[in-house]
C-alpha cells in the first residue's frame, strides 16, 4: 500500500518525484503530496485524489529543489482529504516525513505528546511519528538520525519511511520495518522508493532495505545502521527490470496488456527451468529441497486474494500427482489461529508483491513451529523471497494493474512445475505421465494466445452483460478455483456483485437466485466432470438463468444448451486453470471499461497489501 518517492542529488527533484509517484499509484491512490527542500525551508504540497490533481493544483509554483520525498497514500488513518495526505510535517516544522504501514501504538504515544503541548494537524497515525521523533531530539540532545532509531524501537507496527529536514540539506534518512524500500544509487544522486519502478531509468544500481534498518543519506554518502547500531556495508545489486516492462506500450491499460502478456509471462516463467525435449525440469532455488516436499506429510499454503485462488489449483496439483496432503490457508486466518503445524509440515506461501503483510506473518509463525517455508513469488528481493527457505520466482514481471491477471497464470505454472517435479521425486507419476506433462506445458503459452482469438466475441458478450447486477460463476475440479477467481476478477474491476461456487454447491444455497436476469458464467470445459457440469447447466437452464459457458473447442453439446459460448482450447485436465481463466479475465476486463471503470486502480485497492 502507498507509494514512496524521495530524492537526493543534482537534478530538479520535484519533476523526478512526481513521475515516480504516477509509477507507484498502483500501490495507493487517494491522495498524494510532496515536500520539497528549498534554502532551509520545507513546502509542502499535498491534495485529494490522484497524483494528477496534485500535479494540475502546483506545476509551475513549487521552488526549484534538488531534494525532496513525494507520497501516494492508500488510508488507514483517517480518511482521504487534503489534511490527511502525506508528508506531514513535525510540530516545529523542520521535520517532514512520508510513510507506508501502520503504526499499532500511535494512539498512546499521541496521548502523551497531546499533553506535552504538541499540535496535531491530520488523524494519521504518521503524523505522530515525526512530532515523536522531534520530541525525542528535544528529550534528549541525539541527533536526528538517533533519535529516528530511538522512537523507531518503541515502534509497533509496519513502516517505511523516508524523512527530510529543514537543518539537514542535502540529507535523507529512511528506515523499514514489514513494508518495502529499495535505494538506487547513482552518480552523485540516491532515490528511494517502494519499489524499483521509479528509480530504473535513472540507475540499475540498487540496495534492498532489510528490516529494521536505517539508511541515512548525507554528503553525498550511504551509509546503513540497524536500530540496534550495527553498521552494515550496503550490498548493491544489478536491477533487471527494463523500462517497456513498466509502460503502457499502446495498450489503453495495464491490465489489458498485462492479459495478452501472458503467453510470455508464463514461458518466462518455465524459461531455463522446462525443456521437454530434453525431459528436463529443474527449479533453481528449490532443487536441494525437493526431498523435504516429497517426504512432507503435508503442505499447507498460505496465501490471500488471487494468490489463495492460485494456491486452491496447486492443492488439486499436489494431491493429483505427487499425493500429498495439500490444505490452503487464508494468511490472514492462519497466522491469528493457533494452526497444528510442525517440522514435517511444508508451506508454501504466494504472493505477487512478495510484500502481503498477513503472508509474511504467517511465514514468520510457520518457521517459529518449525516447518520448512517455501515461497512462490513475482517481486525479486521482496520481504517474502527473503523470509522463506527456499523458493521460485514467477518472473511474470511488473504487474502493474492492480487486479492481478498474469501474476496468477505464472504462479499456477511455477507451482505445477513444482508439482511435477515433486511427483517425479516421489515416483508418484510414470516416466510416460511424466513427459506427456511437461510437453504439454510447454504448449500452454500458444493455447493461451489462442483464446485471444475470441477477444471480440468476449467484448460483443460484456456489451450484453454491462448492466448486469449480479453474476454467479461455476466451475468444478481444477476449475473450482478459476470460477473464484473470475468472480473476483469481476468484482473487483467492474464493481458488480459476483460469487463463484463449486458447480454442484449451487443446489444448496445459490439456485434460489436464480431467474432470467441472472447470468452464470459456467466453466464446462472437457474434463473428468464433463458431464456433471452439463447436468448443472440443465438445472439453471430450466430456471431461466441466462448461461455462458467456457468450453473446449468442437465442443457441440454445450453450445446447444446455452445462451452463448467461449471457446479454449484442449488442454491436459491437470492444466486446465491456465487456460479456462483466460476469457474470465478478458469478460471483466470488457465489462469494467464499458462501465466506465477505472481498470488499473479500482476504488479502495491497492496492489500490494502490506497493512494486516
Ligand atoms: N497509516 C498511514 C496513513 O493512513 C500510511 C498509509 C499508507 O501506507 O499509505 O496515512
Amino acid at each position: 500500500m502507498c507509494g514512496i518517492v524521495a530524492y537526493v542529488g543534482e537534478r530538479d527533484a520535484y519533476p523526478l518525484i512526481l513521475k515516480g509517484l504516477k509509477r507507484l499509484e498502483y500501490r495507493g491512490y487517494d491522495s498524494s503530496g510532496v515536500a520539497l527542500l528549498h534554502h532551509s525551508e520545507l513546502n509542502i504540497y499535498k491534495k485529494k485524489g490522484k497524483v494528477s490533481e496534485l500535479e494540475a493544483q502546483y506545476s509551475g509554483k513549487e521552488p526549484r529543489a534538488t531534494v525532496g520525498i513525494g507520497h501516494t497514500r492508500w488510508a488507514t488513518h483517517g480518511e482521504p482529504n487534503d489534511k490527511n495526505a502525506h508528508p506531514h510535517h513535525s510540530n516545529n516544522r523542520k521535520l517532514a516525513i512520508i510513510h507506508n504501514g501502520i503504526i499499532e501504538n500511535y494512539a498512546s504515544i499521541k496521548k502523551q505528546l497531546l499533553q506535552k503541548g504538541h499540535v496535531f494537524h491530520s488523524d494519521t497515525d504518521t503524523e505522530v511519528l515525526i512530532h515523536f521523533i522531534e520530541d525525542i531530539q528535544h528529550e534528549t540532545g541525539h541527533g536526528l538520525e538517533e533519535s529516528v532509531r530511538l522512537a523507531l524501537r518503541e515502534v509497533v507496527g509496519a513502516y517505511a519511511i523516508v524523512i527530510i529536514s529543514a537543518d539537514h540539506p542535502g540529507q535523507l534518512i529512511a528506515a523499514r520495518k514489514g513494508s518495502p524500500l529499495v535505494i538506487g544509487i547513482g552518480e552523485n544522486e540516491f532515490f528511494f522508493a517502494s519499489d524499483a519502478t521509479p528509480i530504473i531509468e535513472y540507475t540499475k544500481d540498487v540496495v534492498y532495505l532489510d528490516d529494521y534498518q536505517v539508511a541515512v543519506v548525507r554528503e553525498g554518502k550511504l551509509s546503513i545502521q540497524s536500530l540496534d547500531n550495527l553498521v552494515t556495508i550496503p550490498y548493491i545489486q544489478k536491477l533487471e527490470m527494463e523500462l517497456e516492462t513498466i509502460e503502457k506500450g499502446g495498450y489503453d491499460h495495464f491490465m489489458i496488456k498485462e492479459i495478452f502478456e501472458q503467453p510470455r509471462s508464463i514461458a518466462d516463467s518455465m524459461r531455463g527451468r522446462l525443456r521437454a525435449g530434453d525431459a528436463h525440469l529443474t527449479l533453481g532455488g528449490l532443487n536441494s529441497y525437493l526431498d523435504k516436499l516429497a517426504e512432507a506429510d503435508r503442505i499447507v499454503i498460505v496465501g490471500c486474494g488471487t494468490s489463495w485462488h492460485a494456491g486452491l489449483v496447486a492443492e488439486y496439483l499436489f494431491e493429483e500427482l505427487a499425493r500429498i496432503n495439500v490444505e490452503v490457508e487464508y494468511a490472514s486466518e492462519f497466522r491469528y489461529r493457533n494452526p497444528v503445524i510442525g517440522d514435517k509440515d511444508v508451506v508454501i506461501a504466494i504472493s505477487q508483491s512478495g510484500e502481503t503483510a498477513d503472508t509474511l506473518a504467517a511465514i514468520e509463525l510457520a518457521k517459529s513451529k518449525g516447518a520448512t517455508i517455501f515461497g512462490v513469488c513475482n517481486v525479486v528481493g521482496s520481504s517474502i523471497a527473503r523470509a522463506t527457505d527456499a523458493g521460485a520466482y514467477t518472473h511474470a514481471g511488473p504487474e502493474i494493474g492492480v487486479a492481478s491477471t498474469k501474476a496468477f497464470t505464472a504462479q499456477v505454472t511455477v507451482l505445477t512445475l513444482i508439482a511435477i517435479a515433486t511427483a517425479k521425486r516421489k515416483g508418484t507419476i510414470t516416466e510416460d505421465s511424466y513427459l506427456q506433462l511437461l510437453n504439454e506445458l510447454e504448449g500452454i503459452p500458444a493455447k493461451v494466445e489462442r483464446v485471444f482469438e475470441n477477444a471480440a466475441k468476449i467484448k460483443e458478450i460484456a456489451f450484453i452483460f454491462t448492466y448486469a447486477r449480479n453474476f454467479i460463476y461455476l466451475g468444478r475440479g481444477l476449475n473450482f478455483p478459476v470460477a473464484l477467481e473470475g468472480a473476483l476478477k469481476l468484482k473487483e474491476i467492474s464493481y458488480i456483485h459476483a460469487e463463484g461456487y463449486p458447480a454442484a454447491e449451487m443446489k444448496h444455497g445459490p439456485i434460489a437466485l436464480i431467474d432470467e436476469d441472472m447470468p452464470v458464467v459456467f466453466l464446462a470445459t472437457k474434463d473428468s466432470s464433463y458431464e456433471k457440469i452439463v447436468s448443472n447447466i440443465q438445472e439453471v437452464k430450466a430456471r431461466k438463468g441466462r448461461v455462458i459457458a467456457i468450453v473446449t473447442e468442437g465442443d457441440t453439446l454445450i453450445p446447444s444448451m446455452v445462451d452463448f459460448v467461449i471457446e479454449v482450447p484442449e488442454v491436459h485436465e491437470i492444466l486446465t486453470a491456465l487456460v479456462s481463466v483466460i476469457p474470465l479475465q478478458l469478460l471483466s476486463y470488457y465489462i469494467a471499461v464499458m462501465r466506465g471503470r477505472n481498470v488499473d486502480q479500482p476504488r479502495n485497492l491497492a496492489k500490494s497489501v502490506t497493512v494486516e
